[in-house]
């Protein structure tokens, strides 16, 4: 078996899916399971919805569901004509969805439809175009705690539950044929009393994963719209070069340091089974891509240069004579309650500064300080982080390049026998010349 995971952009418009499908058709050897993204643009639509629904705003609130159902019926006429049996199963299932989403005042079961239109138009889609494909919904084998809007996957039970759903899914005909694929949605899941959960934003890729991990897959697929995970952001920086080939947990570190192009969860479900992750652009589908592998069939070198702006830098004054170790574990725990996720963090006898990317609960957090602390906040930097395998020179390099990081109020070396990661916190302003600078200086030389 084989997962296939396709982002929003992959399932944008019914030219996107169809080059989708065909993608999926080339793989049916393998058995794929194909988890799908809500159309692109959607999930941001669902989130308005979810506001105009909780504020009561009836007719704007009609007028967007409308418009919502209307972008997947386009998409059915495109793919299916307007008077076929799977034609019209696509648009029941469209207007019944849309049904419910007018009718919610559920924030969760709102913004966790995308994934149902866009699954359920393309069953349709791929069973009228001869792909005879099963559908599973993701809520019967993601299963998560009760953190509804960030649902933490118990993966015991995911271990439990996939395998079944999707061998019976593979077992039970459709109109009379055997499936060769199974598709279900990424995103969604549900506490174990079937609570409708989601996994966070961007959470897709990790449902292929969490799945992968427990079918046991050969290969997990991105399927997205770059060429592979790029040495830089192709946003901040022209040149860039894509990455032949990245251990787990490189890859993992750059996509917490702000690559956008996996969520930095997904790699996690994959290690436990040693399951090779590939990041594929599907209007290229014949491009080589990322493999990402275990570290020790990765060559020494640079890999990327990242960042991350949006970040806090939190600064905590540890007063004289107090005992900073304490602080320290009092602090950490506080954040940990609050789930506030600590990127980098340095201590000594007299403060301790962290950053972090979860703005909104670290200030809940911060009311939860003790309060004789001296605490500053810094909202106006970001961080830069270049990441490798064995690059002992690197710190030296970096730092004829870069007399910001010198000047860094923050700078964290995490470094084992699979990854380096040297990070350093700039001011906002600078981040793309300086993101630029490194990168030419490592890659472009
Ligand atoms: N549709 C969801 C989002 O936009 C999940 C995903 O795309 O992975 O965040
Ligand atoms: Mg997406």
């Amino acid at each position: 078996m084989i997962l296939m995971k396709f982002g929003g952009t992959s399932v944008g418009s019914a030219e996107a899916m169809k080059r989708t499908m065909e993608i999926v058709r080339a793989r049916v050897d393998e058995r794929p399971v194909v988890v799908v993204s809500a159309m692109s643009k959607v999930t941001d639509m669902l989130y308005e919805i979810a506001d105009l629904a909780l504020s009561g705003a009836a007719t704007a609130l009609k007028e967007k569901v409308a418009a919502l159902k209307q972008k997947h019926y386009e998409a059915i006429e495109a793919l299916m004509g307007t008077d076929s049996y799977w034609a019209e199963e696509a648009r029941s299932r469209v207007k019944a969805i849309c049904q419910k989403i007018e009718s919610s005042t559920d924030r969760v079961e709102i913004i966790s439809r995308g994934e149902y239109l866009s699954s359920n138009v393309m069953y349709c889609a791929m069973n009228s175009h001869k792909l005879p494909t099963a559908f599973a919904d993701a809520r019967e084998f993601i299963i998560t705690d009760n953190d509804r809007m960030q649902g933490e996957p118990d993966n015991a039970e995911i271990v439990r539950r996939a395998p079944k759903v999707i061998d019976a899914a593979f077992g039970k005909s459709i109109r009379g044929v055997l499936p060769q694929t199974v598709i279900t949605q990424g995103f969604v899941g549900a506490t174990s009393t079937g609570v409708e959960t989601i996994l966070g934003r961007g959470g897709s890729d990790y449902t292929a994963s969490l799945i992968g991990m427990a079918v046991d897959a050969r290969r997990i697929e991105i399927w997205t719209d770059v060429d592979g995970i790029r040495s830089a952001d192709p946003r901040k920086v022209d040149h860039t070069l894509c990455i032949g080939r990245i251990s787990f947990e490189e890859a993992a570190q750059m996509a917490r340091s702000g690559a956008k192009v996996l969520h930095p969860k997904t790699i996690e479900p994959a290690v436990t089974k040693n399951i090779p992750v590939m990041v594929l652009n599907s209007m290229n589908p014949d491009g080589e891509g990322t493999t990402i592998l275990a570290a020790d069939l990765i060559e020494d070198g640079v890999r990327s240069v990242s960042s991350k702006e949006k970040i806090a830098l939190v600064n905590v004054e540890v007063p004289a004579l107090a005992d900073s170790s304490a602080i320290l574990t009092d602090l950490v725990r506080t954040l940990k309650a609050h789930r506030v996720n600590i990127d980098l963090i340095n201590a000594t006898a007299d403060h301790i500064a962290f950053t972090t990317d979860s703005l909104d609960r670290f200030k809940q957090a911060l009311a939860a300080f003790d309060a004789s602390l001296n605490v500053t906040t810094d909202t106006t930097c970001a961080q830069i982080s270049v990441i490798g395998k064995n690059i002992s020179e690197l710190r030296v390099a970096l730092r004829n390049v870069s007399d910001l990081l010198l000047k860094s109020p923050l700078t964290q070396v995490s470094q084992n026998n699979t990854y380096v990661n040297i990070s350093f916190v700039v001011p906002a302003g600078e981040v793309a010349a300086v993101v630029r600078q490194i990168h030419e200086y490592l890659f472009e030389k």
